[in-house]
């Protein structure tokens, strides 16, 4: 009998890795998950200076030296750590980011106090849990961990835990250190989140990857006229312009296509989707418009997966109840997908909108960033790591509608790959909302995927 147990025990073994860290490693990195969560990193009101520290603090305790750790930024409350794990040096860097701002949360809109971190009923509560500071922890502990084993990788592991990625501004931390300390955070490529698993009722169905990244426009639309009294209306009329050309633009779409990446995904979601759309799924390939047209009205998602798309996402206009309107404009907000150009958009727009009353311009900066390369070292360690936890799920690459700190990255020739290994259920996507959480054992579970991620990528086959 105990025979039996232990070579069924053993043969399990074999098949899935076990995906719970040893309780000493759990301790750590829920330790330092606390402390992180614990401070009030609020982009607008917050500091991320004491984050910087804390992790800093660890490291040191841990026996990394000063020489390898750099805290610094372009303000005293918007500080960023770098710390570099020496390897051998038989490939360039790797880089590990995690950003530790946080969107601002307001006690009285939580069931809880969002800025204490809170385990109950099989979760961790609290700003942050899931954006980013998990990722932030579980990099600390696997380094430390690292640390403590002796591993030697064959190139340097990079941490940078960063400022302001949320709302943008001036002190985005990796805008910061690409544009003053470049040489801190060069590497061959760099792993951030935008990327987790997704969980369909407490069943794994997928490790996501984030590859690329759909770039934002914003256009003004403005039409300006004389005006005048509105007891003698003409039809030349602001107001009317503009309404024409947002009547344009609601019945306009941009075409469909595919890229690399969103091909691979809905390859890979073919394997695992149960519905009729399934087989249009496995034909993405084809480029068929019929196919590409049925995908496309499955979702908004998917959607805008497929093409570049422009809405109308404010209005302004008039400025009396009896004035015929001096000005009438709107603004338009693009999520442009990586192939498409800026000049493309605005030409594609002049042509939509027809109407040369109707001055269309670009508000702010554009960031357009190439697609990562689906690099075939990256994306064989994703699988085999995903495979050997989680037997069964794919690791599938996707290109997202945010924005994240990859977009900076990505341009400075650092291609960029969200990938973190926590799963979550549709009802724990809390990000940026009230009651954000995170599954504990999901927490756990990507402590160990990461730390085996960065180690197979690492080592030398
Ligand atoms: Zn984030």
């Amino acid at each position: 009998m105990f025979k039996a147990i232990a070579v069924t025990l053993f043969v399990a073994g074999c098949l899935r890795a076990e995906t719970m860290p040893p309780t000493a490693e759990q301790d750590l990195a829920k330790s330092i998950y606390k402390e992180f969560i614990e401070i009030r990193s609020g982009y607008t009101s917050g500091a991320t200076t004491p984050v910087a520290e804390a992790a800093a603090a660890r490291l040191r305790a841990a026996g990394f030296s000063d020489a390898d750790i750099f805290i610094g930024g372009p303000i005293p409350k918007k500080a960023n750590l770098v710390v570099r794990y020496r390897g051998t040096g038989k490939a360039k860097p790797i880089l590990l980011l995690a950003h530790t701002d946080v969107v601002e949360a307001k006690r009285e809109d939580w069931s809880t106090d969002p800025f204490q971190f809170i385990e109950k009923d099989g979760y961790f509560y609290g700003r942050g849990t899931g954006d980013d500071k998990a990722q932030a922890a579980v990099w600390i502990a696997n380094l430390i961990r690292y640390k403590r084993e002796g591993f030697a990788p064959n190139r340097d592991i990079i941490v940078a835990l960063t400022a302001d990625e949320e709302g943008g501004g001036p002190y985005n931390g990796v805008a910061w250190l690409l544009g003053n300390h470049r040489e801190l955070i060069d590497a061959e490529y760099c792993l951030n989140e935008g990327g987790w698993g997704e969980m369909h009722g407490g069943k794994r169905v997928s490790n996501d990857v984030q590859v690329s990244e759909k770039y934002v426009i914003n256009f003004r639309l403005e039409v300006r006229n004389k005006g005048g009294h509105s007891s003698m209306p003409v039809p030349d009329n602001a107001i009317y312009h503009l309404a024409g050309a947002l009547d344009r633009l609601s019945r306009f779409t941009f075409p469909l296509k595919t890229n690399e990446v969103t091909r691979t995904y809905f390859e890979e979601l073919a394997k695992i989707e149960q519905r009729p759309i399934k087989s249009d799924l496995a034909k993405v390939g084809s480029g068929s418009p019929e196919v590409l047209q049925r995908i496309a009205a499955v979702s908004p998602g998917w959607n805008a997966t497929l093409r570049t798309t422009c809405v109308a996402t404010e209005l302004e206009g008039g400025h009396a109840k009896n004035a015929l309107p001096q000005l009438a404009a709107a603004n338009i907000n693009c999520r442009v997908l990586p192939e498409d150009s800026p000049e493309y958009v605005q030409q594609t727009l002049d042509k939509v909108i027809a109407d040369d009353q109707v001055h269309i311009s670009v508000e702010g900066e554009v960031k357009q960033g190439p697609a990562s390369p689906l690099r075939p070292d990256v994306m064989k360690g994703i699988n085999r790591v995903t495979d050997s936890l989680w037997p069964g799920v794919p690791a599938v690459p996707m290109m997202v509608m945010g924005a994240t700190d990859g977009a900076y990255l990505r341009p400075a020739g650092i291609p960029t790959y969200g990938v973190q290994g926590f799963f979550m259920g549709e009802e724990d996507m809390r990000f940026h909302g009230r009651d954000e959480r995170m599954p504990v054992r999901s927490f756990f579970e990507g402590q160990t995927f990461l730390y085996q991620l960065v180690k197979v990528l690492t080592s030398s086959e």
